[in-house]
């Protein structure tokens, strides 16, 4: 229990560290609040000379020629009271919100690849938008409470209390019941409020999934699967909310029962003599007046613990989030001179699963030896889920080898910062995610780079005779994920967009569908290009590739069985035999 409330205070703290850098404006609301609770006690205050000497004695003591201005200006000292504790509150709130933004947006493509095969993106997402909103606005609403309804619960009940400590001790003997009443209803909400943020998390996320496959789903007429999964979420949706709703605002009748039983029964004693005569009816109306003020404050009071834990939920999921390993942060310094890039994998072994127990280790890969010239083109061919991605993703550090070592010219990858390494490092795939943007600006992706050198390296990448037919060239927007392209177009453009890099390794997993054989032809033609630049590893599915590659090597199970040209593999009338005559057409090689 302590340890939670421990966890609890860590968390508001840290929220409210983000306020720092705007205690000025922080104060101001503080200042704000204080004004409120002094002008709603001042209200409650004025209404007793108002009855006894405005109304009754009707007479011409100079208070009642100034009630009329009092009244004013206790009223619009109210009125500023409530913006500037409202508007600077909402002031520092957005800017812990654009910062927790920021923060967690840098988080996201900063995570390890791995997180990502893990984690459904609408849950990223609605953490993103709804919990910080949700955060943001609970906390300032706490904070709120904390400052202003408490002091004006002060004020106003130190009233009560002076007019008659009697009638207030009868009065607060009905603070049980509200307190009781009070705290169901806000336990209540609270559940009800957990399972909606997490009610919009599954609804954010079915609805990136539609959009992501809409092609499948059309294909495969998902519609009525699609429709009956949001549906489903979208109706509890709409009970949560709704009886959120019914908790709320049965609240507010609740109260106003519980008000009018305290009135009654001080109407009661009041015209039944029960009260010494010192309570004049000035007092007493004054009485009424703070009473009916006062249950707003206790009632937000009340409910504090609620609207804390509200906000502590909402926050710690998204601490959680960014308290997750990033990939190392390693300083960007040039450790020598530029790659030869040689390439070395030293008894590489890698699983996707951790496990101590490595007998029962599923491995991806197994036991890889394998050296790359500088310069040289080598292919994977394998099966699918023979451990050819798997091998690639380890030279950028994507994973990290599960055992044995990378060299690259001599040196562990693990030796060399991450952002040196990555960029030593062109990638072209057939998920290389091209970016709804223009041709030119994916191809230079992240740099600056004049439009001279961005066509050079299109026409090096045989891209450039389809872009300048396209009617606004390399401004063409290619839609999300490239899908205005053809595939064949979409890899040229991620070709010039590795040539441009000028890395001097190159790594290109080849699309597994077939491409028509002028296509084909463009990216042969392309590839022979780039490998007289840089050492290239290539996930191929073609012959036309594997006859480009020096040397192909056949990944079984994560192990490399065969190496050599495509004729020796072929003379062998091993497994690389085997998986080349099975294919359908022989050009393609799964
Ligand atoms: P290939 O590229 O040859 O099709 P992969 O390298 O993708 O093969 O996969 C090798 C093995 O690792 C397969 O058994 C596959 O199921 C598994 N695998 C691949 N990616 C993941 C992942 N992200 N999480 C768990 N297992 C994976």
């Amino acid at each position: 229990m302590t340890e939670k409330i421990d966890i609890d205070r860590q968390i508001f703290y840290r929220l409210l560290n983000y306020t720092r850098r705007h205690w000025g404006r922080f104060l101001v609301a503080v200042l704000g609040m204080v004004i409120y609770a002094l002008s709603n006690t001042g209200f409650a205050v004025l209404m007793e000379p108002l009855i006894d000497e405005g109304l009754i004695a009707n007479n011409a003591d100079p208070i009642v020629k100034w009630l009329p201005a009092l009244i004013m200006f206790v009223l619009l000292a109210r009125g500023i009271g409530t913006f500037l504790g409202t508007y600077y509150m909402a002031y520092v709130g957005q800017f812990v919100v654009k910062r927790l933004r920021t923060e967690m947006f840098d988080h996201i493509l900063h995570l390890p690849i791995s997180y990502y095969e893990y984690s459904p993106v609408g849950t990223v997402i609605s953490k993103l938008t709804f919990n910080i909103d949700r955060t943001a606005e609970t906390s300032s609403k706490a904070l709120t409470i904390l400052i202003r309804d408490t002091l004006t619960a002060i004020g106003l009940l130190a009233w009560l209390f002076y007019i008659s400590w009697l009638m207030t001790l009868i009065i607060l003997m009905l603070m049980p019941v509200v307190i009781y009443a009070f705290r169901y209803m806000t336990q209540r909400f609270r559940k009800i409020n957990y399972r909606q943020q997490e009610l919009m998390g599954q609804l954010t996320e079915n609805v990136q999934q539609a959009v992501r496959t809409n092609r499948t789903i059309k294909l495969f007429g998902g519609y009525e699967h699609e429709i009956k999964k949001f549906e489903r979420d979208n109706e509890q949706n709409r009970r949560y909310r709704v009886r959120s709703a019914a908790v709320q605002s049965i609240g507010i009748p609740v109260v106003m029962l519980i008000v009018g039983i305290g009135m009654a029964s001080i109407v009661h004693l009041f015209t039944s003599g029960f009260f010494p005569a010192s309570v004049s009816p000035g007092a007493f109306v004054s009485f009424l007046v703070t009473m009916i003020l006062i249950f707003r404050p206790i009632r937000n009071l009340v409910s504090i613990n609620a609207v804390l834990q509200e906000g502590v939920v909402a926050a710690h999921s998204i601490f959680e989030f960014l308290d997750m390993a990033v990939e190392p942060e390693e300083e960007d310094i040039f450790i020598g001179k530029p790659f030869k890039a040689h390439i070395r994998f030293v008894n590489v072994s890698y699983s996707y699963r951790d496990s101590s127990d490595s007998d029962s280790q599923p491995w991806a890969l197994q036991q890889i030896n394998l050296e790359i010239l500088p310069k040289q083109m080598v292919a994977l061919v394998g099966a699918s889920g023979a451990g050819k991605s798997t091998l690639v993703s380890l030279l950028p550090r994507l994973y990290h080898c599960g055992s044995g070592h990378i060299e690259i010219d001599g040196r562990d990858i693990r030796d060399i910062p991450l952002p040196q390494l990555r960029a030593q490092i062109a990638y072209a795939g057939q998920d290389i995610m091209l970016f709804n943007d223009s041709i030119a600006n994916n191809i230079s992706y992240g740099r600056e780079v004049p439009l001279q050198q961005i066509k050079e390296a299109a026409a090096k990448a045989h891209a450039l005779e389809f872009i300048e037919q396209l009617p606004d060239g390399f401004d063409t927007v290619v839609g999300d994920s490239g899908v205005r392209l053809s595939g064949g177009e979409g890899q040229r453009v991620a070709f010039a967009r590795a040539l441009l890099k000028q890395a001097p390794i190159m790594i290109f997993d080849e699309a597994t569908s077939a491409l028509d054989s002028h296509s084909e032809q463009m990216i042969k033609q392309a590839l022979e290009e780039i490998a007289t630049l840089s050492t290239m590893i290539v996930i191929a599915h073609r012959f036309s590739t594997i006859q480009l590659a020096h040397r192909v090597i056949v990944l079984e199970q994560g192990r490399i069985v065969e190496q050599g040209t495509h004729s020796e593999l072929l003379a062998r009338q091993g497994a690389y035999h085997k998986l080349y005559f099975s294919s359908r057409d022989r050009r393609i090689i799964e």
